[in-house]
Protein backbone atom coordinates (compact mmCIF):
# COMPACT_ATOMS: atom_id res chain seq x y z
CA UNK A 1 0.00 0.00 0.00
CA UNK A 2 1.51 3.57 -1.05
CA UNK A 3 2.35 5.92 1.91
CA UNK A 4 -0.20 8.65 2.71
CA UNK A 5 1.76 11.78 2.99
CA UNK A 6 0.82 14.25 5.37
CA UNK A 7 0.89 18.21 5.54
CA UNK A 8 0.47 20.79 7.86
CA UNK A 9 -1.74 23.99 6.17
CA UNK A 10 -1.09 27.27 7.52
CA UNK A 11 -4.74 28.18 8.13
CA UNK A 12 -5.58 31.97 8.72
CA UNK A 13 -9.19 31.52 8.46
CA UNK A 14 -9.78 33.06 5.00
CA UNK A 15 -10.27 31.98 1.59
CA UNK A 16 -7.04 30.91 0.38
CA UNK A 17 -5.85 28.60 2.98
CA UNK A 18 -9.16 27.19 3.13
CA UNK A 19 -8.65 26.41 -0.72
CA UNK A 20 -5.30 25.48 -0.58
CA UNK A 21 -5.79 22.76 2.09
CA UNK A 22 -8.83 21.42 -0.26
CA UNK A 23 -6.49 21.33 -3.31
CA UNK A 24 -3.98 18.82 -0.99
CA UNK A 25 -7.27 16.98 0.54
CA UNK A 26 -8.40 16.36 -2.94
CA UNK A 27 -5.35 14.72 -3.78
CA UNK A 28 -4.96 11.99 -1.23
CA UNK A 29 -3.13 13.65 1.31
CA UNK A 30 -3.49 13.72 4.84
CA UNK A 31 -3.60 17.54 6.19
CA UNK A 32 -3.96 18.88 9.55
CA UNK A 33 -4.60 22.90 9.91
CA UNK A 34 -1.95 24.98 12.12
CA UNK A 35 -3.77 28.56 13.22
CA UNK A 36 -1.01 30.86 15.01
CA UNK A 37 -2.46 32.95 17.20
CA UNK A 38 -0.73 36.47 17.54
CA UNK A 39 -3.33 38.36 19.62
CA UNK A 40 -3.60 40.81 16.73
CA UNK A 41 -5.57 38.28 14.94
CA UNK A 42 -9.39 39.78 13.91
CA UNK A 43 -10.95 36.45 13.89
CA UNK A 44 -14.15 38.06 14.92
CA UNK A 45 -13.27 39.90 17.99
CA UNK A 46 -14.46 42.90 17.28
CA UNK A 47 -18.21 41.48 15.96
CA UNK A 48 -18.07 39.52 19.58
CA UNK A 49 -17.53 42.80 21.62
CA UNK A 50 -19.37 44.57 19.66
CA UNK A 51 -23.17 45.25 19.89
CA UNK A 52 -23.61 46.83 16.69
CA UNK A 53 -22.46 44.24 14.57
CA UNK A 54 -24.47 41.85 16.05
CA UNK A 55 -25.76 40.25 12.23
CA UNK A 56 -21.73 39.50 11.53
CA UNK A 57 -21.28 35.37 13.05
CA UNK A 58 -19.52 35.29 15.99
CA UNK A 59 -17.21 32.71 15.16
CA UNK A 60 -13.83 31.50 15.04
CA UNK A 61 -13.01 31.18 10.92
CA UNK A 62 -10.12 29.23 11.30
CA UNK A 63 -12.09 26.79 13.07
CA UNK A 64 -15.20 26.98 10.38
CA UNK A 65 -12.75 26.29 8.26
CA UNK A 66 -11.06 23.51 9.39
CA UNK A 67 -14.63 22.02 9.64
CA UNK A 68 -15.39 23.09 6.15
CA UNK A 69 -12.60 20.51 5.48
CA UNK A 70 -12.82 17.97 7.95
CA UNK A 71 -9.98 18.24 9.61
CA UNK A 72 -8.04 18.52 13.07
CA UNK A 73 -6.82 22.29 13.82
CA UNK A 74 -4.42 23.23 15.94
CA UNK A 75 -4.33 26.48 17.50
CA UNK A 76 -0.79 27.45 18.40
CA UNK A 77 -0.55 30.81 20.84
CA UNK A 78 2.73 32.53 19.84
CA UNK A 79 1.70 35.56 21.58
CA UNK A 80 5.26 36.00 23.45
CA UNK A 81 7.27 34.80 20.76
CA UNK A 82 5.69 37.27 18.34
CA UNK A 83 6.60 40.06 20.09
CA UNK A 84 10.16 40.23 19.05
CA UNK A 85 8.85 39.83 15.14
CA UNK A 86 6.68 42.56 15.90
CA UNK A 87 9.24 45.12 17.49
CA UNK A 88 12.17 44.00 15.65
CA UNK A 89 10.74 42.86 11.86
CA UNK A 90 14.39 42.56 9.73
CA UNK A 91 12.35 43.45 6.94
CA UNK A 92 10.37 46.41 7.70
CA UNK A 93 6.89 47.22 8.01
CA UNK A 94 3.96 47.58 5.42
CA UNK A 95 1.57 50.23 4.42
CA UNK A 96 1.18 50.22 8.72
CA UNK A 97 2.46 48.37 11.59
CA UNK A 98 2.25 44.82 9.66
CA UNK A 99 5.53 42.84 9.31
CA UNK A 100 4.08 40.31 7.03
CA UNK A 101 7.29 38.85 5.23
CA UNK A 102 8.96 38.92 9.19
CA UNK A 103 5.71 37.03 10.29
CA UNK A 104 5.44 34.39 7.14
CA UNK A 105 8.73 34.02 7.86
CA UNK A 106 8.26 33.25 11.64
CA UNK A 107 5.26 31.42 10.98
CA UNK A 108 6.57 28.89 8.44
CA UNK A 109 9.51 28.17 10.61
CA UNK A 110 7.03 27.10 13.61
CA UNK A 111 5.26 24.98 10.78
CA UNK A 112 8.50 23.34 10.11
CA UNK A 113 9.15 22.92 13.52
CA UNK A 114 6.20 21.48 13.94
CA UNK A 115 5.75 18.50 11.61
CA UNK A 116 9.16 17.60 12.45
CA UNK A 117 8.02 17.12 15.89
CA UNK A 118 5.05 15.43 14.00
CA UNK A 119 6.05 13.71 11.46
CA UNK A 120 4.54 15.24 8.92
CA UNK A 121 6.17 15.55 5.80
CA UNK A 122 5.50 19.27 4.00
CA UNK A 123 3.80 22.17 4.56
CA UNK A 124 1.47 24.14 2.30
CA UNK A 125 0.09 27.74 2.48
CA UNK A 126 -2.64 29.86 0.41
CA UNK A 127 -0.11 32.36 -0.54
CA UNK A 128 -0.28 33.38 -3.98
CA UNK A 129 2.01 34.96 -6.21
CA UNK A 130 1.86 38.86 -6.47
CA UNK A 131 -1.25 39.00 -4.13
CA UNK A 132 0.06 41.31 -1.16
CA UNK A 133 2.59 43.63 -1.38
CA UNK A 134 5.00 42.82 1.14
CA UNK A 135 5.13 39.11 1.82
CA UNK A 136 3.08 37.60 -1.36
CA UNK A 137 5.72 39.01 -4.03
CA UNK A 138 7.67 37.31 -6.86
CA UNK A 139 10.97 38.17 -5.28
CA UNK A 140 9.98 37.81 -1.54
CA UNK A 141 7.99 34.13 -1.97
CA UNK A 142 11.71 32.39 -2.02
CA UNK A 143 12.44 34.61 1.04
CA UNK A 144 10.02 32.95 2.92
CA UNK A 145 10.91 29.39 2.37
CA UNK A 146 14.49 30.41 2.71
CA UNK A 147 14.46 32.19 5.89
CA UNK A 148 11.86 29.94 7.60
CA UNK A 149 14.16 26.73 6.89
CA UNK A 150 11.31 24.88 4.80
CA UNK A 151 12.87 25.40 1.85
CA UNK A 152 11.22 22.82 -0.73
CA UNK A 153 9.20 21.52 1.64
CA UNK A 154 6.95 24.67 1.49
CA UNK A 155 4.26 24.13 -1.08
CA UNK A 156 1.89 26.89 -1.99
CA UNK A 157 -1.21 24.97 -3.69
CA UNK A 158 -2.64 28.19 -5.40
CA UNK A 159 0.39 29.08 -6.91
CA UNK A 160 2.67 26.15 -7.43
CA UNK A 161 2.89 26.12 -10.93
CA UNK A 162 4.61 29.71 -11.03
CA UNK A 163 7.04 28.29 -8.64
CA UNK A 164 10.01 26.11 -9.08
CA UNK A 165 9.29 22.82 -7.93
CA UNK A 166 9.28 21.62 -4.43
CA UNK A 167 9.94 18.00 -3.00
CA UNK A 168 6.50 17.42 -2.84
CA UNK A 169 6.18 17.73 -6.54
CA UNK A 170 9.42 16.05 -6.90
CA UNK A 171 8.90 13.21 -5.46
CA UNK A 172 5.26 12.40 -7.18
CA UNK A 173 3.95 13.01 -3.50
CA UNK A 174 1.60 15.28 -5.34
CA UNK A 175 0.79 15.69 -8.82
CA UNK A 176 1.93 19.70 -10.29
CA UNK A 177 -0.35 18.73 -12.76
CA UNK A 178 -3.51 19.24 -10.48
CA UNK A 179 -1.86 22.24 -8.88
CA UNK A 180 -2.84 25.98 -9.85
CA UNK A 181 -1.13 28.97 -11.04
CA UNK A 182 -3.14 31.63 -9.71
CA UNK A 183 -0.90 35.10 -9.76
CA UNK A 184 -2.01 39.04 -8.80
CA UNK A 185 -4.43 40.25 -7.03
CA UNK A 186 -7.86 39.53 -9.06
CA UNK A 187 -9.62 37.38 -6.38
CA UNK A 188 -12.25 35.86 -9.04
CA UNK A 189 -10.15 32.54 -9.80
CA UNK A 190 -10.53 32.05 -5.78
CA UNK A 191 -14.06 32.55 -5.39
CA UNK A 192 -14.69 30.44 -8.72
CA UNK A 193 -12.72 27.36 -7.30
CA UNK A 194 -14.54 27.97 -3.69
CA UNK A 195 -17.82 27.80 -6.11
CA UNK A 196 -16.61 24.49 -7.79
CA UNK A 197 -15.47 22.84 -4.06
CA UNK A 198 -18.84 24.46 -2.83
CA UNK A 199 -18.12 26.33 -0.44
CA UNK A 200 -20.31 29.44 0.51
CA UNK A 201 -20.17 32.01 3.55
CA UNK A 202 -16.26 32.16 3.94
CA UNK A 203 -14.58 35.04 5.36
CA UNK A 204 -14.48 37.79 3.12
CA UNK A 205 -11.79 37.16 1.05
CA UNK A 206 -10.26 40.76 0.76
CA UNK A 207 -10.54 40.89 4.76
CA UNK A 208 -7.42 41.56 6.70
CA UNK A 209 -6.53 38.76 8.95
CA UNK A 210 -4.99 40.80 11.38
CA UNK A 211 -5.31 44.08 13.19
CA UNK A 212 -1.66 45.17 12.48
CA UNK A 213 -2.59 45.67 8.87
CA UNK A 214 -5.13 48.79 10.05
CA UNK A 215 -4.38 52.10 10.00
CA UNK A 216 -6.09 53.25 13.34
CA UNK A 217 -5.18 49.87 15.26
CA UNK A 218 -1.27 50.76 14.20
CA UNK A 219 -1.85 54.18 15.06
CA UNK A 220 -2.63 52.71 18.80
CA UNK A 221 0.34 50.95 19.11
CA UNK A 222 2.80 53.02 17.95
CA UNK A 223 1.01 56.02 20.44
CA UNK A 224 1.01 53.29 23.24
CA UNK A 225 5.00 52.49 22.54
CA UNK A 226 5.62 56.71 22.76
CA UNK A 227 3.51 57.24 25.88
CA UNK A 228 5.45 54.14 27.26
CA UNK A 229 9.03 55.22 26.08
CA UNK A 230 9.14 51.19 25.62
CA UNK A 231 8.17 49.14 22.12
CA UNK A 232 6.92 46.85 24.52
CA UNK A 233 3.25 45.21 25.17
CA UNK A 234 1.22 42.51 26.93
CA UNK A 235 -2.02 40.79 25.72
CA UNK A 236 -4.32 42.98 27.86
CA UNK A 237 -2.80 45.93 25.76
CA UNK A 238 -3.21 45.02 22.57
CA UNK A 239 -6.92 43.78 23.49
CA UNK A 240 -7.83 46.86 24.65
CA UNK A 241 -6.74 48.59 21.41
CA UNK A 242 -8.78 47.24 19.45
CA UNK A 243 -12.44 48.42 21.65
CA UNK A 244 -13.30 51.99 22.99
CA UNK A 245 -12.07 55.43 21.39
CA UNK A 246 -8.81 56.69 22.94
CA UNK A 247 -8.07 59.97 24.06
CA UNK A 248 -4.65 61.55 25.09
CA UNK A 249 -5.47 64.73 26.48
CA UNK A 250 -1.70 64.87 28.47
CA UNK A 251 1.28 62.85 27.24
CA UNK A 252 1.17 60.56 30.49
CA UNK A 253 -2.54 59.67 29.95
CA UNK A 254 -4.96 58.26 28.03
CA UNK A 255 -8.42 57.75 28.14
CA UNK A 256 -10.25 55.14 26.63
CA UNK A 257 -13.82 55.42 26.17
CA UNK A 258 -16.24 53.00 25.95
CA UNK A 259 -18.10 53.47 22.46
CA UNK A 260 -21.65 51.05 22.96
CA UNK A 261 -23.02 48.62 25.35
CA UNK A 262 -20.62 46.09 24.04
CA UNK A 263 -17.43 47.48 24.64
CA UNK A 264 -18.14 48.84 27.87
CA UNK A 265 -18.87 45.39 29.31
CA UNK A 266 -15.47 44.13 27.65
CA UNK A 267 -14.16 46.69 29.43
CA UNK A 268 -15.40 46.01 32.55
CA UNK A 269 -12.96 43.25 33.03
CA UNK A 270 -10.20 45.79 33.30
CA UNK A 271 -11.66 47.91 35.89
CA UNK A 272 -9.19 45.95 38.70
CA UNK A 273 -5.89 47.03 36.14
CA UNK A 274 -6.77 50.76 35.54
CA UNK A 275 -8.57 53.38 37.06
CA UNK A 276 -11.92 54.66 35.51
CA UNK A 277 -14.93 56.44 35.67
CA UNK A 278 -18.62 56.03 34.91
CA UNK A 279 -21.66 58.48 34.33
CA UNK A 280 -23.58 58.11 37.32
CA UNK A 281 -26.64 60.46 37.27
CA UNK A 282 -26.88 59.91 33.26
CA UNK A 283 -26.22 56.66 30.74
CA UNK A 284 -22.96 57.03 29.60
CA UNK A 285 -19.87 55.30 29.20
CA UNK A 286 -17.39 53.31 31.08
CA UNK A 287 -13.73 55.11 30.82
CA UNK A 288 -10.20 53.32 31.80
CA UNK A 289 -7.35 55.75 32.56
CA UNK A 290 -4.16 54.33 31.40
CA UNK A 291 -1.21 56.15 32.78
CA UNK A 292 -0.47 57.88 36.22
CA UNK A 293 -3.34 60.79 36.78
CA UNK A 294 -3.40 63.22 39.89
CA UNK A 295 -7.31 64.30 41.26
CA UNK A 296 -7.15 67.38 38.70
CA UNK A 297 -6.07 65.10 36.14
CA UNK A 298 -9.19 62.79 36.80
CA UNK A 299 -11.60 65.47 37.49
CA UNK A 300 -10.71 66.77 34.12
CA UNK A 301 -10.91 63.61 32.92
CA UNK A 302 -14.87 63.38 34.10
CA UNK A 303 -15.70 66.15 32.23
CA UNK A 304 -14.70 65.01 29.35
CA UNK A 305 -16.43 61.51 30.02
CA UNK A 306 -19.31 63.45 30.97
CA UNK A 307 -18.68 64.91 27.29
CA UNK A 308 -20.01 61.69 25.73
CA UNK A 309 -22.64 61.01 28.00
CA UNK A 310 -26.78 61.39 27.98
CA UNK A 311 -25.74 64.59 30.29
CA UNK A 312 -23.88 66.10 27.97
CA UNK A 313 -25.96 68.92 27.40
CA UNK A 314 -26.60 69.43 31.16
CA UNK A 315 -25.03 71.75 33.17
CA UNK A 316 -23.75 68.70 35.71
CA UNK A 317 -23.49 65.40 35.51
CA UNK A 318 -22.12 63.20 38.19
CA UNK A 319 -19.71 60.38 37.72
CA UNK A 320 -18.02 57.72 40.12
CA UNK A 321 -14.56 57.54 40.03
CA UNK A 322 -12.62 54.20 40.98
CA UNK A 323 -8.58 54.79 41.20
CA UNK A 324 -6.89 51.40 41.93
CA UNK A 325 -5.20 53.42 45.15
CA UNK A 326 -8.23 54.62 47.35
CA UNK A 327 -11.93 53.99 47.79
CA UNK A 328 -14.20 54.91 44.96
CA UNK A 329 -15.77 58.52 45.06
CA UNK A 330 -18.44 60.47 43.23
CA UNK A 331 -18.06 64.11 41.78
CA UNK A 332 -20.14 66.14 39.56
CA UNK A 333 -18.74 68.21 36.92
CA UNK A 334 -19.67 70.39 33.63
CA UNK A 335 -19.26 68.34 30.83
CA UNK A 336 -16.46 69.50 28.02
CA UNK A 337 -17.99 71.83 25.60
CA UNK A 338 -17.73 70.11 22.43
CA UNK A 339 -15.24 72.16 20.83
CA UNK A 340 -12.82 71.60 23.95
CA UNK A 341 -12.67 67.99 23.16
CA UNK A 342 -9.08 68.67 21.01
CA UNK A 343 -8.57 66.76 17.87
CA UNK A 344 -5.01 65.79 18.11
CA UNK A 345 -6.14 64.03 21.47
CA UNK A 346 -7.58 61.53 18.92
CA UNK A 347 -4.84 58.57 19.26
S1 LIG B 1 -1.48 40.50 8.00
FE1 LIG B 1 -0.76 40.12 10.10
S2 LIG B 1 -0.90 37.89 10.36
FE2 LIG B 1 -1.02 38.30 8.16
S3 LIG B 1 1.11 38.15 7.46
FE3 LIG B 1 0.75 40.31 7.91
S4 LIG B 1 1.42 40.60 10.01
FE4 LIG B 1 1.16 38.37 9.68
Amino acid sequence: MSKQYKAAALISGGLDSLLAAKVMLEQGIHVEGINFFTGFCVEGHTAAIRKKQQDKPKRNNALWSAEQLGIKLHIIDIVDEYKDVLINPKHGYGANMNPCLDCKIFMVHKALEWIQENDFDFIITGEVMGQRPMSQRKETMPVVANESGAEDLLLRPLCAKNLPMTKPEKEGWVEREKLLAFHGRNRKPQMALAKDFGFEDYASPAGGCCFLTDENYSKKLVDLWQARSSRDYEMDDIMLLKVGRHLRPKPYYKLIIGREEGENKFMQGYTKMFSSIKTVSHAGPLCLVDGATDKDDLEYAAQIVARYSQGKNEDTVTLQINRLDSEPYEITVKPLAADDVKQDWHV
